[in-house]
């Protein structure tokens, strides 16, 4: 047999790896730790007996778009839908990026910013943050005027260290960026504000959301942007047709009947944040300041990657981000339930007095 060999751009690079461990409490891949109400449920299962399953979805997913875009106070003609905000992420990639093109991050941030420009045969240009983890004007003014990226990718608030960008930033950066800015909030309900107000048809400005982590639907596979009409239709033009199946745009559509229920989960998490980062405050650890549902810390005695695998032997699983570049040492928490959480901090203070 001959194997055809991977593509020579691709066998260079790892592909994305976070484990999936099977442990008592699982706090490593930010996902909501509660289910969507059963009223949901309910409602999605009534839909089911209704889809034509003979027939393509629709493949403008209008419905779905719609009820995105009341839900932002945009025409669905600015709203573009995929299956989860990577493959989002895939699509802006595909039609603005390109061999001979680039995208610019600012690490450390989210894998999936340098990862998926990697696959689609896109250059990336990485910038810095200041030593804790902030923005850097002058870094940004580099990076972007040495390699004009078609695309710039910040993260608000940025997975994994937490950080909000403000208003004035986007604004600046926007002002800079020579291409396409995108904002990643996959985050942004936990945020004191968003960049979707920044929206408008006459903008090279995008913000991608997600419904696997506030809305509790990460086994649902769906995300979405927010963005000028223009760029929507491109991107419809490239992203494979009829991508999005009939029971997603379902699901999608009727999970925003309960954004109070949403709202109220996010609340719930946002006061375990106070909590949990209150508690790190009085244990042997660095932590970084978090706008989002995870925390980023780093143990001052003992080695990352040891409190990580002992963690593990105590059933608790967390984000390890020891190994990561700029991120030496470094765990990242997700916040669970109150109990999750609990036993999260009883087992890291038994570690550490015990190292
Ligand atoms: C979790 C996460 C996403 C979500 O991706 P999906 O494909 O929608 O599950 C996107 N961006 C960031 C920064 C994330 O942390």
């Amino acid at each position: 047999m001959r194997r055809p060999s991977v593509r020579d751009d691709l066998a260079l690079q790892p592909g994305y790896h976070s484990p999936q461990v099977d442990v008592a409490v699982r706090l490593n891949t930010n996902e909501a730790p509660e289910p969507p109400p059963q009223g949901f449920v309910d409602a999605l299962s009534a839909e089911l007996a209704r889809i034509d399953w003979h027939r393509y979805p629709d493949r403008s997913a209008l419905g779905l778009r719609e009820a995105i875009a009341e839900l932002h106070g945009v025409a669905a003609s600015q709203v573009f839908v995929a299956n989860g905000s990577n493959e989002v992420l895939q699509t802006l990639c595909l039609t603005y990026g390109g061999p001979g093109r680039s995208v610019a991050t600012f690490e450390p941030t989210y894998a999936l910013h340098s990862h998926i420009p990697r696959i689609t045969s896109t250059e990336v240009v990485s910038g810095e943050r200041t030593e804790s983890f902030g923005r850097d004007m002058d870094e940004v003014r580099r990076v972007l005027g040495d390699h004009d990226p078609t695309i710039t990718f910040l993260c608000s608030p940025n997975n994994p260290t937490g950080m909000v960008e403000t208003e004035e930033t986007i604004r600046a950066v926007a002002a800079l960026a020579p291409g396409l800015l995108v904002v990643d909030e996959a985050y942004g309900q936990f945020a004191p504000w968003s960049a979707t107000a920044l929206v408008d048809d006459e903008s090279p400005i995008v913000v991608t959301r997600t419904y696997s982590k506030t809305w509790s639907m990460a086994a649902a596979r769906l995300g979405y942007l927010i963005g000028p009409s223009w760029l929507v239709a491109e991107l419809f033009e490239v992203v494979l047709p009829y991508h999005l199946d009939s029971f997603k745009q379902a699901a999608g559509r009727i999970a925003l009947r309960f954004e109070d229920e949403m709202n109220a989960r996010v609340a719930t998490l946002v006061e375990e944040r106070g909590r949990v980062a209150a508690a790190l405050a009085d244990l042997p650890v660095t932590v970084w300041p978090s706008a989002a549902n995870f925390i980023l810390f780093r143990p001052e005695a003992v080695a990352g990657d040891d409190v990580w695998k002992r963690l593990v032997d105590a059933s608790v699983l967390v984000r390890n981000c020891a190994s990561w570049p700029r991120l030496d040492g470094c765990l990242r928490i997700t916040l669970g339930t109150a109990i999750e959480n609990d036993r999260f901090l009883d087992s890291l203070a038994t570690i550490l007095e015990t190292p």
